[in-house]
């Protein structure tokens, strides 16, 4: 019994934030976990911004539907889901996800939640719980399912290492440099192949 763990931003869907900046006209909201590691600051910062631009989290969610998910990558879920249970485990939010959800067929997705006020503005969030995808792995394989993983970041290394196989999918080069123990792939052909060798079926 195999399950394929994979992450969501920069696998199948482009980064969420960097996009949102992009498509807004707001490149302060380019701000990521590399530029301030400390993520409650890093929120805490993109709400102050909404906020001065009036932004609510339906505005946010109209950009996000309109970004579509990474070419080919509807076709890679639909390959990988003929083989094997999927689920994907993200450090996004579900109401920054759904949008997307839904044009990948709603595959099942574990990550986070966004609070709103009255008025839609986001307001803050909760994390589900603290390394939550490897914390997920780890509970898969005490129900004696094996785990692929394919992720892109640091934030999925622990996920990797957790699996009983790890795949990089584009990852950034200092991740391969800090990383060389886990196979790169560099697109969904790549990937079918890497899925393919790493089973054990
Ligand atoms: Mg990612």
């Amino acid at each position: 019994m195999e399950l394929a763990c994979l992450d969501l931003e920069g696998v199948l869907v482009p980064e969420i934030w960097i996009n949102v900046a992009d498509r807004t006209g707001i490149p302060e909201l380019r701000r990521t976990t590399r530029d301030e590691p400390n993520y409650d600051t890093l929120m805490r910062y993109r709400m102050d911004i909404l906020d001065a631009h009036g932004l609510t989290l339906r505005d946010i969610q109209a950009v996000i539907a309109s970004m579509g998910p990474l070419q080919g990558a509807a076709e890679f879920l639909a390959w990988l889901r003929e083989g094997y249970q999927v689920i994907i485990l993200s450090d996004t939010f579900y109401e920054f996800a759904t949008p997307l959800m839904a044009q990948l067929g709603y595959p099942t997705l574990w990550c986070h939640n966004l609070h709103t006020d009255g008025e839609g503005r986001i307001s803050g969030y909760t994390l589900r719980m603290p390394d939550s995808k490897a914390a997920a792995v780890r509970a898969f394989q005490s129900q004696n399912f094996r785990c692929i993983a394919m992720g892109d970041s640091y934030n999925d290394t622990a996920m990797l290492s957790q699996a009983d196989a790890g795949v990089l999918f584009r990852p950034p080069a200092n991740v391969v440099d800090d990383f060389p123990q886990f196979p790169v792939v560099t697109n969904y052909a790549q990937a079918q192949q890497a899925f393919t060798s790493a089973s054990t079926r």
